[in-house]
């Protein structure tokens, strides 16, 4: 299994810095900024469209950190005037195939801290307005002087294996016919994420698991989401049946079935920069997927 999540970050978000104003100040003057809003980023088609402190005039500053190679400094800017209509602000989902592992970086935060301000204007406790705080790492309510801190939703994804080494999918219905992937669902309050595997996998696929083991996290601002990936495995791989509602098919495959499948594309894999899709290419492992003949990306 190919490890997830294990990369070092290319940023120092230097978090100690965050309410010194006069230093983030300076940093702005010199910074790569990146224009975000309603989950899009300015783009071009090579890539991220990067600003500069005299192009990005109002809005909200958001600080993300800096290069730890090159000590450039990078900021998200909120101008308040995306427009999802014009096609120069482009979507994680449209971009992300392209981009670096820094610019995947820096656009995987850029986009959850800017969803998240965007979606809590006011006090959770008051009802206030609330006003950017620590350099865009709070927000803070001036009435109560409560301070706000970004959420994130954790989620599971788990690849489900039977003691053949094969491996259970399900499609759900509002993807393509043929869509398959890893099966995945929102962590509940008072539930460990082993618990939520098993009670997930239970109500979506019907099949028992154990062995539930850990392989890796990765950031899903989609809007606010992070995906825990684990492995575990069935001993009853025929008491598989979809639950008829999220899931509709589930399907058991070998490494040869699989890349049968999705080379004659009969079978849609996830995309290549989801975890999922790591997860499973994880495990070929040797089987190589020959990506010429695999059917284009399909995020829905
Ligand atoms: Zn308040």
């Amino acid at each position: 299994m190919s490890a997830i999540g294990q990369r070092p970050s290319l940023i120092d978000r230097v978090s100690e810095i965050r309410n010194q104003s006069a230093r983030i100040e300076e940093l702005w003057s010199s910074a790569q900024i990146i224009e975000v809003g309603k989950g899009r980023i300015r783009s071009t088609s090579e890539g991220l469209l990067f600003l500069t402190a005299n192009d990005a005039v109002g809005g909200e500053r958001y600080f993300l950190g800096i290069d730890r190679t090159t000590d450039i400094a990078y900021f998200a800017w909120a101008s308040g005037v995306v427009d999802s209509e014009v096609e120069d602000y482009l979507t994680l989902r449209e971009l992300s195939g392209g981009l670096s592992p820094l610019h995947l970086e820096i656009s995987m935060h850029a986009i959850a801290l800017a969803n998240w301000h965007d979606a809590h204007p006011h006090c959770s406790k008051c009802g206030a307005q609330t006003r950017v705080d620590l350099a865009g790492a709070a927000r803070i309510c001036d009435v109560d002087l409560s301070q706000h801190h970004p959420r994130t939703d954790p989620a599971v994804i788990v690849l489900i294996k039977d003691r053949a080494d094969r491996i259970l999918l399900g499609h759900q219905p509002v993807w393509p016919d043929g869509r398959f992937s890893t099966f995945a669902g929102f962590l509940e309050p008072g539930e460990t994420f082993e618990q939520c595997v098993s009670r997930e996998v239970f109500e979506e696929a019907g099949v028992r698991l154990s062995e539930i083991k850990y392989l890796g996290s990765q950031p899903w601002p989609f809007p606010a989401s992070i995906m825990i990936a684990f492995e575990a495995v069935t001993d009853a791989p025929n008491e598989a049946r979809p639950d008829g509602d999220e899931i509709t098919e589930v399907q058991w495959f070998s490494r040869e079935e699989l890349k049968t499948a999705a080379e004659n594309g009969t079978l849609l894999l996830p995309p290549v920069v989801s975890v999922a899709r790591r997860m499973i290419e994880g495990w070929l492992g040797d089987v190589k997927l020959d990506r010429k003949k695999l059917a284009g990306e399909t995020w829905r």
